[in-house]
């Protein structure tokens, strides 16, 4: 069985629509799915039920959140689609992302990148809107040549786009995941490059509010590395988790179903449904 619980669609920074996304996973060979858009869940709300055939849905999100003054993403996996509170918290970072989308915007007015927000709301569309779509829109004004650029100059970590404080503590994310019944998981641990200790740190406070799971695996990844994020799972008692998060076609290393095995020794995620 292929699992990937880890991608994107037209609903946050995804290339591809719902449907779309469910095609390419079916002849991947992907047997269980989970759409994970960035704060998020509405991507299910367009899937065609009678076309998913074999593939197994797994209703997810990715919430984005603050620990320590790093952007940390927890992956919900079985969240609710209809529930009160949890809709209420969706709803919540929204509005976060709304409002950040306008500090960013004024940020990049004061770098000479004026009136730059009609143009990032239209490429965000009715999705969730992200920085993504901030650098889809520096190339498309010629600010920079490529959407790398964008993030290594004006919106990745540090820079002046990297707008994080807007994001709600770690453990309440994780609590509304917990509190919805859904199962938390600390979604790509090299993606905050935290050293070994603020990793193990980040881990344990992770699991005081309740996160259950690790991505032990994420795209395609070096297998020393793989080793050292199961040992670090499984020394931690956490469930193990594995997707491509995939955005687009086109990148080897995040492709659908294309991410590197388990290893044997973690026990799945989805061992407990
Ligand atoms: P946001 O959700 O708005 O905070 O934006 C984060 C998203 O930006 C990530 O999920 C990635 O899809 C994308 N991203 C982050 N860093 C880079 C980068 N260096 N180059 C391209 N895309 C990036
Ligand atoms: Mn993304
Ligand atoms: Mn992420
Ligand atoms: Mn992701």
């Amino acid at each position: 069985m292929k699992y990937d619980l880890h991608s994107h669609t037209t609903a946050s920074d995804g290339e591809l629509s719902p449907n779309a996304l469910i095609a390419r996973a079916r002849n991947g060979d992907v047997d269980v799915l989970a759409i994970t858009d960035h704060d998020t869940l509405a991507a299910y709300r367009e899937i065609d039920r009678s076309a998913l055939g074999a593939l197994t849905l797994i209703p997810g999100t990715e919430l984005s959140s603050q620990w320590q003054k790093n952007n940390v993403h927890i992956v919900g996996l079985n969240v609710p689609l209809e529930c009160g509170a949890f809709a209420d918290a969706i709803a919540s970072q929204q509005r976060s992302r709304i409002e950040r989308a306008s500090i960013i915007a004024d940020k990049l007015a004061k770098k000479g990148f004026t009136d730059i927000l009609p143009g990032v709301l239209e490429k965000a569309g009715k999705g969730s809107i992200g920085r993504p779509h901030f650098a889809q829109q520096l190339l498309e004004i010629g600010a920079v040549k490529s959407l790398e650029e964008a993030f290594k100059k004006y919106l990745g970590t540090g820079k002046i786009g990297d707008v994080k404080q807007i994001w709600p503590q770690l453990d309440e994310v994780v609590g509304w995941i917990r509190d919805a019944g859904g199962t938390a998981v600390l979604a790509h641990p090299d993606k905050y490059r935290l050293t070994r200790s603020k990793l193990h740190r980040l881990t344990d406070d992770f699991i005081s509010a309740g996160g259950e799971a690790i991505e032990v695996v994420s795209g395609k990844q070096d297998k020393v590395r793989t080793r050292e994020l199961a040992k670090l799972c499984i020394e931690k008692n956490l469930l193990a988790s594995c997707g491509s998060d995939f955005h687009q076609p086109g990148k080897f290393w995040a492709e659908l179903g294309q991410h590197s095995p388990l290893p044997e020794e973690c026990t799945p995620v989805w061992d407990r449904w």
